[in-house]
Parts: structure tokens; C-alpha cells; sequence
């Protein structure tokens, strides 16, 4: 028996058995080996857990339940936030730090941010004669990837919990661990039966099952554009909400009265965060001909700083790539990158280290915006600098992408930055480096997705609206 293997899906408050014998491994990308094993759910297993949901739901679940429930599963879950760090190391290798900040305390601080928010949120309002009622959306299918396993899942049942609606969980197959752990504080904080509910497995089976579901009212889905759309199409068939947080390819425009030294160190910090593996990544470094040169210098010596090696070791700040799949997809995108003309400044497609699924820091110049690297999100340590000669070209670079999910701009005239940002078309900006609101609306432009995540206006996603017409006596009275 390997670490973590677990057996069953988490179904109207209970573990209990699949439906079929298959399982999937999980696989430590640091050392090849299998730490454990999670069930191949089937399209049994999630029609059991949609109509525990919709047993479970009840649109009229009132105020103090909704704050209560969001309570009890913020406080059961901090005391596990050091488990749940620890097996996110070893499932998609994040260093310590990374495992302790971006992939729990910011979870947490997501989490805790829908407890302070029910607090505050009125969801009723007097819009003239008609009194306007948000209610819970219903049941919720949450689909989501393997980069922050625990962040993408808070991201959804937090929000989804606190609106009133009840959901269906599948986690990514690749770090589906710590997806357990946190039903197993959702359990412990005595969520009521059918309110949240885990079956794990591929997406092709699992996914599409909880997608295509009649019984499931909202599919909020995480991941790669591609799969995005399919998820979209199958949901169409049923007439379902759909919320989608896809890829990006966000560029960090540097201006020519920025301080480069910060803004490429905080710009290479940015693209290899979690290995490169994170969706809102600064990909595109966009920098001023005239500081080109310096800025490669910068960047290059920004990104051999980054120790790559075991993500337990506190020395190490690059861990591996979360699956062979995902190293050979990277290595293919460098590989093809120098061979159409781009140049390798550091790194490149070798893997850097004999064992685990490593790849250096990689700093690629001369990327031409129409490229495939400069185009597609490689999802890796991956940087590509491009050179721009005035703030029309940079905002047109920035703009010439299929994406629009996140980005960064530098200057020392925050005028001059602001008025950028509004022509970028993009979800979130940074401004020289700003720090990070949990609070903010998160989600995509283009094809970077539908929706938002965070704050009220994920809150917002899981609600649906009523207007009830007062007749002139109700309105009198009120008067
Ligand atoms: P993915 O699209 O392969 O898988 C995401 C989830 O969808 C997994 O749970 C998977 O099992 C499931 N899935 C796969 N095929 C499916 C299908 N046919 N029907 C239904 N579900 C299916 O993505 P990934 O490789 O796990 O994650 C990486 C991608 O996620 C990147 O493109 C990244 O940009 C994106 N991402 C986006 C955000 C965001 O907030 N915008 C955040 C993190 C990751």
C-alpha cells in the first residue's frame, strides 16, 4: 500500500466504494515514484454524487446555515494547511516555499475572505417596484487542474458553499491528493450530507459526466482552452451556466522610465512561479529596444539564481514539472522556439537533473510575437523577452494574443501605467508589482475564459437573480 491511497469517493457525506475496480496512480514528478493511488470514478459514480447534491440543496437554505457551513469549513481547514502543503510537494513537486505560501496561505486568506464576505453582502435590494432577490445558482459541478490543486478547489466550493449551492467535486487526476484532505475538513467541519461531494477520476469520463449531467445546474471548469471548450459544448446540451478559467500568455510590460532591476527580477520571479505552471504567469517580458541588452543581462542572471532540485531541500527554489507529459510538452516548445530563431539567453530543453521531470530556467530572446512561444502558453519555466520600440507597439504586442487572463506594467509615471492598463485587454494588471488581493474579481478576456473568480464577483457566479414586482400598496406601505 503506497502513502496515499485512497479508495473511495466522498458521496451525501459519507466514503464510499466506487462503482468500478480501476484506480489511478499519482506520481511524485521529483522522483518517479508512485505515492499513491485515487479511484477511476465512472458515469455511475457521479450520477450518485449529482443526486446527493440535489437532495442536498435547498434554495431556500437560509442566511445563518450558509454563514455558519463557510465558518466550520475555514476553521477545519487551517489546522491542516502544513498536510495539505506537504502533500502538494510531493504531488506536483512546488518547493516549500511555494507549498507554504501561494498553494495554502493563499488559499486560506481566499477562504477566509468568504467567511468575512457573507458578513458584508446584502443579497436583496429595492430596484423601484421590484424587490430583487440573489439566490443560490444550485447544484455545482467544479472541475479543476493540478497546478494549485488546493487554491483551484477553494476557489470554487468556498464561494459555491457560501452562495447556498451544493456541489460536485473532480479534481485533476494528476494531484488529486490533496483534494481528499480537503473534503476530509469539510467532513470534519460537519458540512451537511450531500453539500460537497468528491469522485475522482479522468476527464474524459468523469469530467464530461459531471459537465453533461442533467441534475448539474453550473459548471464552473479551471484548465487548458481546449478542453474549456469541450466542456462548454457538452454543458450546452443541458442549457447550463458555465464558468471557465482557461490558459494565458500574459505579457509584463516594462516602460522605458521604469527601474528595470525590479522589474526583471520581479518579472522573472513571476514566470517561473510553481515551475511556470500558473495560468496568470507574465510569459512575455516586453521591454524597450534601447534597455534590451540590459535587460537580457538581468534576466539572465535573475533566472540562474533559481537552485532547481528537490522540492523538499529549503535551498531549492525550482521543482520539477508536475508529469513527464508536461516536461516533454516544454521542452518541445524551447526545442521548436531555437529552431525557428529564437535566442537561448539560459536554460534550455535538456532535462536538468537525471531523475524527476526538471526542466532549467529557460530565457528565450528575440521571440517574434507571431511565433508559437510567444503565442501559446507553454505552461514552464519559460521566459520570452521581446523588444518594443514605442508604448504603441508595446500595447500592441501585449494585445496580440488569443489570450487576456493577467499582466504587468512598469513605470514611474503610475498615470502613464494606468492609462496603459485600460487599452490592455486582460483581466488583472499589476502596476510595479503591486501586491496581490484576494478579493479581486480573477478570469479571463478572449479565450482566457468566461467569468470571474474571488471576492464578490465569485460570489456573483453562484447566484441566481429574481425580481419580484411590488404592487403600489406593498411600495406605499414601505413609504
Ligand atoms: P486540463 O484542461 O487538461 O484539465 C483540467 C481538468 O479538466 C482536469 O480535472 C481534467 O481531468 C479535466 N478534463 C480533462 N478533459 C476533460 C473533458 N473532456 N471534459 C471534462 N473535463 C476534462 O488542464 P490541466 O493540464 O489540468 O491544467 C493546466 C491548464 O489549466 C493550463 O492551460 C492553465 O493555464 C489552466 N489554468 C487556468 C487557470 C485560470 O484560472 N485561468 C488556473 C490554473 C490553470
Amino acid at each position: 500500500m503506497d502513502q496515499h491511497d485512497r479508495t473511495q469517493h466522498y458521496i451525501g457525506g459519507q466514503w464510499v466504494q466506487p462503482s468500478g475496480r480501476d484506480r489511478i496512480a499519482v506520481v511524485n514528478p521529483a522522483t518517479e515514484q508512485v505515492i499513491g493511488h485515487v479511484p477511476a470514478g465512472t458515469v455511475d459514480d457521479v450520477d450518485r454524487a449529482v443526486t446527493a447534491a440535489r437532495n442536498a440543496f435547498d434554495p431556500g437554505v437560509s442566511m445563518a446555515e450558509r454563514r455558519d457551513r463557510v465558518a466550520r469549513l475555514v476553521a477545519a481547514l487551517e489546522p491542516r494547511l502544513p498536510d495539505i502543503a506537504t502533500t502538494i510537494g510531493q504531488e506536483i513537486g512546488a518547493p516549500l516555499k511555494v507549498q507554504r505560501g501561494v498553494q495554502t496561505a493563499v488559499p486560506m486568506a481566499i477562504a477566509s475572505s468568504y467567511r468575512d464576505l457573507l458578513e458584508e453582502t446584502n443579497f436583496e435590494e429595492q430596484v423601484g417596484n421590484s424587490l430583487v432577490i440573489r439566490e443560490p445558482y444550485g447544484v455545482v459541478g467544479a472541475i479543476t487542474p493540478w497546478n494549485y490543486p488546493l487554491y483551484q478547489v477553494v476557489a470554487k466550493v468556498l464561494p459555491a458553499v457560501a452562495a447556498g449551492c451544493t456541489v460536485v467535486l473532480k479534481p485533476s487526476e494528476v494531484a488529486p491528493l490533496s483534494g481528499y484532505q480537503f473534503v476530509e475538513a469539510a467532513h470534519e467541519a460537519g458540512l451537511p450530507p450531500g453539500v460537497l461531494n468528491l469522485v475522482t477520476g479522468y476527464g474524459p469520463e468523469v469530467g464530461e459526466a459531471v459537465a453533461g449531467h442533467p441534475g448539474v445546474d453550473l459548471v464552473s471548469f479551471t484548465g487548458s482552452t481546449a478542453t474549456g471548450r469541450r466542456v462548454a459544448s457538452i454543458a450546452a446540451d443541458t442549457i447550463k451556466k458555465v464558468c471557465l478559467e482557461l490558459g494565458g500568455k500574459s505579457a509584463n510590460i516594462i516602460l522605458d522610465d521604469a527601474d528595470l532591476d525590479t522589474a526583471v527580477k520581479v518579472g522573472v520571479g513571476n514566470a517561473f512561479l510553481n515551475s511556470g505552471q500558473t495560468c496568470a504567469a507574465w510569459t512575455r517580458m516586453l521591454v524597450p529596444e534601447s534597455r534590451y541588452n540590459e535587460a537580457l543581462l538581468l534576466a539572465r542572471q535573475a533566472a540562474q539564481r533559481y537552485t532547481v532540485g528537490d522540492p523538499f531541500d529549503p535551498a531549492t527554489r525550482l521543482g520539477p514539472l508536475a508529469s513527464q507529459t508536461q516536461q516533454a510538452r516544454v521542452r518541445g516548445y524551447i526545442e521548436r522556439a531555437v529552431a525557428g530563431g529564437a535566442r537561448l539567453v539560459t536554460g534550455g530543453p535538456e532535462p536538468a537533473r537525471e531523475r524527476g521531470y526538471f526542466i532549467a530556467p529557460t530565457v528565450l530572446a528575440d521571440v517574434h510575437s507571431a511565433s508559437e512561444l510567444a503565442q501559446q502558453e507553454v505552461f514552464g519555466p519559460v521566459l520570452a523577452v521581446m523588444s518594443y520600440r514605442d508604448d504603441d507597439e508595446a500595447l500592441r504586442i501585449a494585445n496580440d494574443t488569443m489570450y487576456g487572463l493577467s499582466g504587468a506594467i512598469w513605470s514611474a509615471d503610475h498615470r502613464r501605467a494606468i492609462a496603459l492598463a485600460r487599452q490592455i485587454q486582460t483581466g488583472q494588471l499589476d502596476i510595479n508589482g503591486a501586491p496581490y488581493n484576494p478579493r479581486a474579481p480573477f478570469g479571463g478576456y478572449k479565450k482566457s475564459g468566461i467569468g470571474r473568480e474571488l471576492g464578490p464577483a465569485g460570489l456573483d457566479e453562484y447566484l441566481q437573480t429574481k425580481s419580484v414586482q411590488l404592487p403600489d400598496s406593498v411600495i406605499s406601505q414601505q413609504e
